[in-house]
């Protein structure tokens, strides 16, 4: 170890309050060397688990000023390598910054933490009758800043949108330790570059947020949720055309390919009609119960000319879960046909969804690989999981992977709809944005960070 860090960690040591510096220990330091992402284990030479700004700020200090990477770690749910400490150094995490410090309900805004678990926040707020939408399918274990780093979305991003559309300010520490105030807690303001939208998305490699303000909406009282059989994914993807063009905007309608619904009858044999090659769930939601079931009863009908057999529409609160369910043990069920797997999360504009998921399947097949495709129709965000069965076959993997994004990009697309570029997709970004935008982005990166403390080595390329 160098002279530089055993310095900063004696600062450390010296200058936060017992039990923030976790250094030494190898067994306590491991598990924040592992995400969701199947990249491997890079444990950090030492954590922090700050539970204040305080304690981020004086981290950054001593980091820039000893030339230390910083990386920023939530929940580690992450599926793109971002918490990784790849080049070692500290892990700042954020665990114990997880309180609720606000929720107004005149305002319509809460304030949080950052380690704030997602479905403990949009919990709270909805004893408020409130109501906070983004949902991706993490949200029980990971965390508010995880959420705003990542610009995470989930199903209902249809109707509702993604993160950054419900930041409306945050705090945070710059890489030289400067703190931040963006954004404002009215719902307008155009003053000045909007660093907010600039902060969401931008991985941890741009500064630390130390606290989010969120907008609210008033929460919907009903629900419908109906799934729907078809022959194929052409006929699914033709549905989905047919209901958004009609001007009804489901607040879900998910996908699920043959490959998808093989797996799922496993579980659910003859749950659906013979011959059925792709699923959709749909949901509506509003506070005039006939209103959301009529919706729900529209899309049926604009559906039915392409579907197989009836809508089975959700009569009440255990039909809902149990057709969710179809969807939330999917990815379980998969790794049961085949125990390895690798999910990419492109997005392509809505009527390129068919021929994503057949050159999917077609890559797939090219190299002796199965393909299964699901994800979030409504807004072309296509989880295409490329199923394997041994290490062995993980170069083909790679290949398959490699294929499906240029496919994306071909295709008018983008290489990450939600998880992000962090490490696992960092040779890639050049494809999709071209070499001016990287290298503007790598300029802006040094703006922010001059030495290239915080989460180096994420979204580019080494140079
Ligand atoms: C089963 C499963 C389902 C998932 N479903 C979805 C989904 O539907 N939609 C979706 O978008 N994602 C999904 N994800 C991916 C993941 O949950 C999200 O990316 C999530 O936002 C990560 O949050 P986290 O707290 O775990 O962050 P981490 O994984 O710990 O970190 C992610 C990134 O955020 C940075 N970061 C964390 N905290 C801060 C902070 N305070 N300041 C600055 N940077 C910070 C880290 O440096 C890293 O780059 C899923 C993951 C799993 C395992």
């Amino acid at each position: 170890m160098s002279g530089a860090w055993e310095v900063a960690l004696a600062e450390l040591q010296a200058r936060l309050p017992a039990g923030r510096l976790l250094a030494g220990d190898g067994d306590a330091l491991e598990p924040y060397g592992l995400d969701e992402s199947d990249l491997g284990c890079f444990p950090p030479g030492a954590v922090v688990r700050a539970e204040n700004e305080e304690d981020v700020r004086i981290v950054l200090e001593v980091a820039s000023r000893h030339r230390v990477p910083v990386v920023p770690v939530g929940a580690r749910s992450g599926k793109s390598g971002g918490s990784l400490a790849i080049q070692g150094g500290i892990a700042l995490s954020t665990e114990r910054m997880n309180r609720i410090l606000e929720v107004s309900g005149e305002d319509l805004v809460a304030r949080v933490e950052p380690g704030v678990i997602l479905a403990t926040l949009q919990a709270e707020v909805e004893k408020h009758g409130l109501f906070y939408p983004p949902d991706p399918n993490s949200l029980e274990t990971c965390t508010i800043g995880g959420n705003v780093a990542e610009n995470a979305g989930g199903p209902r991003a249809l109707k509702y949108g993604v993160t950054r559309e419900y930041v409306l300010g945050l705090r945070a520490v710059l890489p030289t330790g400067e703190v931040i105030r963006t954004g404002h807690r009215s719902i307008k303001g155009v003053a000045g570059y909007d660093l907010t939208a600039l902060l969401v998305g931008s991985e941890g490699t741009l500064a630390i947020v130390t606290e989010v303000m969120v907008k609210l909406l008033p929460r919907p009282r009903h629900v419908a949720t109906a799934l729907v059989a078809f022959a194929d994914v052409d006929a699914a993807a033709r549905a989905v055309s047919r209901v958004l063009a009609q001007g009804v905007i489901p607040r879900c309608l998910e996908l699920m390919d043959d490959v998808s619904l093989a797996a799922i009858a496993r579980t659910s044999p003859g749950r659906f009609p013979a011959g059925a090659g792709a699923l959709l769930l749909v949901e509506t939601d509003g506070n005039d119960e006939e209103q959301v079931f009529d919706e729900i009863v529209r899309v049926a009908d604009l559906v039915a000319a392409d579907a197989r057999g009836e809508v089975l529409v959700a009569r009440d609160e255990a039909q809902r879960r149990e057709i969710w369910e179809v969807r939330r043990y999917l990815s379980v069920n998969l790794k049961a046909i085949h125990p390895l797997k690798l999910s990419e999360d492109v997005a392509v504009p809505r009527s390129k969804i068919p021929e994503m998921v057949a050159r999917a399947k077609a890559i797939g097949a090219g190299l002796g690989l199965a393909v299964a495709t699901y994800g979030h129709a409504g807004d072309g965000n296509l989880h295409c999981n490329v199923l394997f069965d041994t290490a062995a076959e993980r170069p083909r993997v790679d290949q398959a992977v490699a294929a499906i994004l240029r496919a994306a990009v071909e295709l008018g697309g983008t290489i990450t709809g939600e998880h992000g570029v962090g490490l696992a997709k960092r040779d890639f970004l050049e494809l999709e944005q071209g070499k001016e935008l990287v290298a503007l982005q790598r300029r802006l990166k040094a703006v922010f960070d001059p030495l290239g403390i915080l989460n180096p080595g994420k979204i580019f390329p080494p140079a």
